[in-house]
């Protein structure tokens, strides 16, 4: 069958009704967290079989935090599905107005290969949410966990209603084609500009789930070690390939040095002084990757790491200072374990160098004085901001998680995935008790008294 048959008898599901009562989507997403369940082990062997994650890492943010986000879905769809009840105008009593969540249609939801696994099936859990069928385009970059996706999926779900579709750029661009009533797409924000002009023909509302370069901003009088303790999480979990890892570091002058060396510290205490040893370190997704990575280091002066080794698709934990501002280290997302570092003196310099760059995905803020936080909330922009952590704001499931600007448009997780998935549609009842029969022509002169009701009511 070609892609565009598929859609029709997707379509044609969704037009019979199927997949719109409460009942229908709790026992998809019943399904969906089976599948996970039964099949946790070969999900997990095959993100890494792709990245190499280690065991925990991989649980945590593959299928642990899919099962989290159906969990809450579950507990919760009764009532996000519920009419939302709005104020009604005078004028249109007695009448009441709501708002009705109604499914898009068939949706097209495209992934990355960094969170293959989950950046897959936690847009899905909101599309069934919401009662829409969809198509599943993964990553052709993590081959394993795409081919075991698409394996289970289709054991799990009949193929005119959930289907996955395996292929890169040119299958992507088949699809993109095609009338979808939805996209959603996670990637590069370079790939996300094509994914969004495609869609502008068929007018397909998008949500982009973008990356960028994300701050991470250090004042000084901070805990150093588990200051330097949650950078390192963050920015070395997956090996760097994080949409929302800190990508540098912007730290108060006065503790640069100090904090340095408490990084370094603490690399050492994770993953041992021989982290290509370390069972809890990733490796790089493929040689294209790592090549790219490589050239990074050049922009700057590595004073710590910087080992690599091509055969096993290895980088250490790197730390660079003087990154050059103008090299790709500094103006494109680095997507790997390299830290470039730069001080400030203030932080009207620290929101001027943010400010005068793409606005970030993510923001972390590590202080102690909240006036500096306030201030830096206040006066930037970003997709999220975490204070005093990194990554973390993301498993607040009632938080949006999306970007701005350059990272992104639309959100997801929690109710606002259902609500990226749905089309809030507006809904006035009114009565046949009364019926004003000024509105109608021939218009009479008003009168001073009514022109001034009018105006009273409006
Ligand atoms: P990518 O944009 O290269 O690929 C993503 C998807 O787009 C893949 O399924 C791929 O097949 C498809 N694709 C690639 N080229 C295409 C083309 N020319 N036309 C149509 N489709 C095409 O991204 P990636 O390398 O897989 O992921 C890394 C990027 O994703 C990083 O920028 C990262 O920050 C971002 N990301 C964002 C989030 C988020 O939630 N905001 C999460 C993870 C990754």
């Amino acid at each position: 069958m070609n892609y565009s048959d598929l859609l029709k008898s997707q379509r044609d599901l969704f037009d019979s009704g199927k997949t719109l009562p409460l009942k229908f989507r709790i026992e998809q997403l019943k399904l969906l967290k089976k599948m996970i369940l039964t099949h946790e082990k070969q999900i997990l062997d095959a993100v890494y079989a792709d990245l190499k994650k280690p065991d925990f890492e991989n649980q945590l943010t593959e299928t642990q935090f899919t099962l989290w986000e159906i969990e809450n879905t579950l507990n919760h769809l009764k009532y996000w599905m519920k009419p939302e009840y709005v104020e009604t105008p005078i004028f249109h009593k007695p009448g009441y107005s709501f708002i009705k969540s109604d499914p898009l249609g068939v949706s097209l939801i495209i992934a990355p290969w960094n969170y293959p696994f989950q950046l897959m099936i936690a847009p899905l859990v909101a599309n069934i949410a919401a009662g829409n069928c969809a198509i599943l385009k993964p990553s052709e970059l993590s081959t394993n966990t795409s081919t075991v996706i698409s394996k289970i999926i289709s054991e799990t779900f009949p193929s005119e209603y959930i289907l996955v579709v395996q292929g890169g750029a040119s299958e992507t661009t088949e699809l993109l084609n095609l009338k979808f009533d939805n996209i959603f797409y996670t990637g590069s924000t370079q790939v996300g500009k094509i994914v969004m002009s495609a869609a502008a023909q068929n007018l397909t509302p998008v949500t982009l789930e973008l990356g960028g370069k994300s701050p991470c901003v250090v004042d000084k009088n901070v805990p150093l070690k588990q200051t330097a303790r949650k950078i390192v999480w963050g920015k070395f979990l997956n090996a760097g390939q994080t949409c929302i890892a800190p990508d540098y570091i912007l730290v108060d002058k006065s503790i640069k040095d100090k904090l340095i060396e408490s990084i370094k510290e603490i690399i050492v205490e994770f993953y041992g002084s021989n982290v290509q040893k370390s069972n809890s370190y990733a490796r790089i997704i493929n040689e294209r990757h790592f090549n790219r990575l490589t050239t990074l280091l050049k922009d700057g002066e590595v004073v710590y790491g910087g080992q690599t080794d091509v055969s096993d698709l290895f980088i250490s934990p790197t730390i660079i200072e003087n990154p050059d501002l103008k090299s790709n280290l500094m103006t494109e997302e680095i997507f790997g374990p390299i830290l470039p570092i730069m001080e400030y003196s203030n932080v009207d310099e620290v929101m001027k160098f943010i400010k005068q760059r793409p606005k970030p995905l993510a923001l972390y803020i590590f202080s102690k004085n909240s006036k500096f936080v306030q201030s830096i909330i206040e006066h930037t922009s970003s997709g999220g901001v975490c204070v005093n952590d990194t990554l973390s704001h993301i498993t607040t499931s009632a938080l949006p998680f999306g970007g701005v600007g350059d990272s992104g448009m639309g959100q997801y997780h929690g109710k606002k995935g259902f609500d990226a998935f749905s089309h809030q549609k507006s809904v006035l009842k009114k009565s046949f008790l009364i019926d004003f029969s000024m509105r109608y022509p021939p218009y009479i002169k008003l009168s001073g008294f009514m022109k001034k009701m009018i105006k009273w009511v409006s």
